[in-house]
Parts: C-alpha cells; structure tokens; sequence
C-alpha cells in the first residue's frame, strides 16, 4: 500500500501532514529515506522509520461509509456489488468487514474495521448501543405506536423486542420518524413497524452509539474516522 496512506492510518497525522514529513526527509523505508507518498510498502515486511524511530505497525483500519441504497453488506459476492467493493484497493489490505448489517435497500452509517473487537462491542446487545434511523412510514404514525415501541414489540416470529424509542417527526398518510433501537434482528426496525400494521418505504441508519453518520459524505462515499471518533473506542 502507499506509505502516506498507512502513516495516516496509523495515526501520523493527515495525509498532508504526512506529506509534510516526507517532504523533510524524516521517513525511511529499510533506510532509505522516503520522500514519494505514493511509494509501495508492505507494511507487514518492511521497517519503516520516522526521525529514526521505528513505526510500529498498528494493524487496524476503521472507515464511516454511507452506504447507498442497491449494495449489500458483504464482503464478497459473485452478483451484487457489496459495501467492501467500495472501498479502494489500498484500503482492501487489511481485510475491513462491516459491523453488522444493513439491507440492501437501507441507507446510512456503517463502520467498516478489520477490528473484531469493535464490532463484539457495537453488536452485542448486552452492551445496549444505540442504532438510530430516520424512516419513512407508509399509514400515520401514533402515540400508541410511542407507547407500543417503548415496551416492545412482538415480532412476526413470537419475539418480543426490546425497548425502542420511537419519535415522531411528520405524522400523516406518510409519517417521518427517527426510532432508536439497541439490538440488530434480521429487518428488525421494519419488522418492529409490521407489527404495528404498517411498512417502511425508506429506511436511513444515522447514527451508532456515539458514531454519527457524517452528512458531508455522499451516499458511497467513505472516510477514515477522526481522532475524535477514534477516542469513542476507549
Ligand atoms: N432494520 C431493518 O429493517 N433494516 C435494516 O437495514 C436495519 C435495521
């Protein structure tokens, strides 16, 4: 992959500030300095240097795609495109999975890493992480459907939710909502609105714990996460 890539990857900074490093001369690949951010490294191989100090390679990536409608959440797929095949090349190295899953017709937030823990710690639903969505609905979204969602509901296979909490933005012939829930069953959030005689006509995942979707980005679009975003780990 290229060295201004991984250093940035790996936290050295953005990739200008990497360029800027290179630029000084302060990076070197088996000793021999380093000034080109496109230059090939095999980060498992080679020892890389900056100020004479040895990079210690810190094998995790962690992406915010917004996935776009038309695109499963797969790694790899003989038919349909999947969110991996998204990402470019250099950034295919590691091996990133998503963290759970979203429909194919769903829109929104999903965090690709190659970090197993990560993904436990967002999944588990003992750990109770919030997975918020705007949607709209198909029928006029109530107070009861409040009331119904806060308790739990039962979906078409005997289960009974978890609590949800349900708000709604626009009610009418289609109604607006956001609705937070803390486990991820197969379909769940349109099974939970099933249950409540009605359907989704849009679904959007905007936010995951304290991750949030980041509007600037287009649908199929992807970026590393911040420092900030990073910190959330701990
Ligand atoms: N609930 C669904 O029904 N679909 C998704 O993609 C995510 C949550």
């Amino acid at each position: 992959m290229r060295i201004d890539k991984l250093l940035a990857n790996m936290g050295y900074g953005s990739r200008k500030e990497v360029k800027q490093l290179l630029k000084k001369g302060a990076v070197s690949q088996n000793e021999t300095v380093v000034k080109d951010g496109k230059q090939q490294v095999d980060p498992e191989k080679d020892v890389i240097t900056i100020f004479e100090e040895q990079v210690i390679y810190k094998p995790f990536v962690y992406f915010m795609l917004h996935k776009p409608s038309g695109v499963i959440t797969a790694t790899e797929d003989s038919r349909e495109t999947t969110v991996i095949d998204l990402l470019e090349p250099d950034d295919l190295v590691l091996n990133p999975f998503p963290v759970g899953r979203l429909d194919k017709d769903t829109e929104g937030l999903l965090l690709i890493t190659n970090d197993g823990k990560l993904a436990h710690q967002l999944l588990s639903p003992k750990k109770n992480v919030g997975k918020t969505y705007y949607a709209e609905i198909e029928g006029e979204v109530t107070e009861a459907d409040i009331q119904d969602f806060a308790v739990g509901v039962t979906l078409d296979d005997g289960y009974l939710t978890k609590p949800a909490e349900l708000e709604i933005i626009t009610s009418g012939e289609q109604s607006k909502i956001h609705v937070t829930i803390t486990e991820g069953k197969f379909h769940q959030v349109k099974r939970m609105f099933e249950a409540v005689d009605k359907s989704v006509l849009y679904l959007k995942r905007i936010s995951m714990g304290e991750w949030k979707l980041d509007e600037a980005l287009e649908k199929g679009e992807y970026r590393e996460l911040t420092d900030e975003e990073l910190s959330y780990l701990s």
